[in-house]
C-alpha cells in the first residue's frame, strides 16, 4: 500500500493510478463527488463501483490521510472532540461546536507548535508536523460525515500556527472555497495567527477573501513577550502597523482575541491601553476570551475583574464580545488541544 493516501495525490498521479487500474478518468470526478459532496468515511462507501475495483483501490491507497482514534462528548453534549493519528503517526483535535444558528469546527493546521506561547497546553507538545492541505480537509469531511447539520463555518483555531504552515492553510482554505469543492464561502472561514507578520503582510498583498483574527493577548511589549515569544521578532507596534495596513487596504474586517489572564493582562490599566492601540483601526472586533485553565500556572480572573475589564472597554467605538469557550470539561477549549485525554 502507498505511503500517501488518495486525496493528498496529485490528479495526475491520481488519474495513473486509475488508469493502471484499467479505469477511465470519470472515476476521479466519482470519487471527488463521494468525497467532498457525500463525505464517505472509506472506500467501501462508494456504492456505485464494482467490489473487484474497491478491493484493488483498498490495496493501493488509504482515502484519507487521518484516523479518528477517540471522540469524546462534552456535558452541553453538544461540543464533541476529535483526536486524529497522521499517517506519520503524531496526533491532532479537531472540535466541532453545533449551535443553533451555526455549525463550527475548529480544526488544527499542525500537530504540535513551535511558538510556545506560555499559556497555551498545545505548547507543551512542541512542533511535530505541518498538515498537508489534505490532512487539514480531512478534519472537515470526516466531521461532516458525523455531524447531522451542514457545518457552516470553520476556524483554524486548533492546533498550530496556522501562519507557519501558510501555504498549505491557504491551499486547504481555497479548496473549502472552491464550488468542486466544499463550497463554503470565503467570509465563513477563519484564520487565526499569534502575529506572524511577514505572512499578515503576503496576506494582506494576495488579497485573501478569508477572515483574518489575530491574537493579541497583550499590551505593552513586556507583557505581550512574557508571555508570547513570538513578540520578540514580531513586535507590538509592528503588529499593529501591518493590521491596520491589513484592514485599511482591503477594507475588511479584522478580529482580535484577547486571553485574559488574571493579574497578567486583566488590569484596568491594559483595558484602556486596548483602547488606544485599537482606537486607529477601520474596521477592527475585540474578542476577549476568558482564559481556559490548563495544567500551568496561569489563571482565569474572577468574574468582577472580567466585568471591570469590560466596562473599562465601554468607550470603545468598535464591537467587542465575550467568549466563553464550549467544551471545556472535555479539555476542548481554546489552548486545551494536547491530546491529553486519549481512550
Ligand atoms: N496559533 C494561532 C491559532 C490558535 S487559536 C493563534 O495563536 O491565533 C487559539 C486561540 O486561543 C488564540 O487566540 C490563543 O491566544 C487562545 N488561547 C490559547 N490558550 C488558551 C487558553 N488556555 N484559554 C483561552 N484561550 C487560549
Amino acid at each position: 500500500i502507498n505511503k500517501k493516501s488518495f486525496i493528498e495525490l496529485r490528479e495526475k498521479d491520481q488519474i495513473d493510478i486509475l488508469s493502471n487500474l484499467n479505469e477511465k478518468k470519470f472515476r476521479l470526478s466519482q470519487i471527488n463527488n463521494w468525497v467532498f459532496k457525500n463525505h464517505v468515511s472509506n472506500w467501501r462507501e462508494m456504492k456505485n463501483f464494482p467490489l473487484s475495483l474497491i478491493e484493488k483501490l483498498e490495496k493501493t491507497n488509504s482515502l484519507y490521510p487521518l484516523k479518528i482514534i477517540a471522540n469524546s462528548k462534552a456535558d452541553d453534549s453538544m461540543t464533541q472532540k476529535f483526536i486524529m493519528q497522521t499517517m506519520k503517526g503524531n496526533k491532532i483535535e479537531s472540535v466541532l461546536m453545533p449551535t443553533k444558528k451555526r455549525n463550527t469546527i475548529c480544526i488544527s493546521s499542525q500537530s504540535g507548535c513551535a511558538l510556545d506561547c506560555k499559556f497555551c497546553a498545545t505548547a507543551s507538545l512542541g512542533f511535530l508536523q505541518n498538515l498537508n492541505e489534505a490532512e487539514i480537509i480531512s478534519q472537515i469531511i470526516y466531521l461532516q460525515k458525523i455531524s447531522n447539520k451542514r457545518i457552516s463555518n470553520v476556524v483554524f483555531m486548533g492546533m498550530g500556527e496556522p501562519f507557519l504552515n501558510y501555504k498549505n492553510v491557504i491551499k486547504a482554505a481555497k479548496l473549502l472555497n472552491d464550488p468542486n469543492g466544499i463550497n463554503m464561502g470565503s467570509k465563513r472561514i477563519t484564520i487565526s495567527t499569534a502575529g506572524v507578520i511577514s505572512k499578515i503582510e503576503e496576506f494582506t498583498k494576495s488579497k485573501e477573501k478569508f477572515k483574518l483574527a489575530i491574537s493579541l493577548n497583550g499590551t505593552t511589549n513586556e507583557q505581550r513577550t512574557s508571555i508570547m515569544p513570538i513578540n520578540i521578532k514580531n513586535s507590538l507596534d509592528e503588529l499593529l502597523n501591518v493590521s491596520r495596513k491589513y484592514t485599511e487596504t482591503l477594507n475588511r474586517w479584522l478580529t482580535f482575541e484577547y486571553v485574559l489572564l488574571k493579574e497578567i493582562n486583566d488590569s484596568v490599566e491594559d483595558a484602556k491601553r486596548l483602547l488606544s492601540m485599537l482606537a486607529g483601526m477601520k474596521k477592527c472586533k475585540l474578542n476577549i476570551i476568558p482564559y481556559n485553565e490548563t495544567d500551568g500556572e496561569f489563571r482565569r480572573p474572577d468574574k468582577d475583574q472580567i466585568e471591570n475589564f469590560v466596562i473599562a472597554l465601554r468607550p470603545a467605538k468598535f464591537p467587542i464580545t465575550v467568549r466563553w469557550s464550549k467544551g471545556t470539561d472535555i479539555d476542548a477549549g481554546c489552548g486545551q488541544l494536547a491530546t491529553r485525554n486519549q481512550v
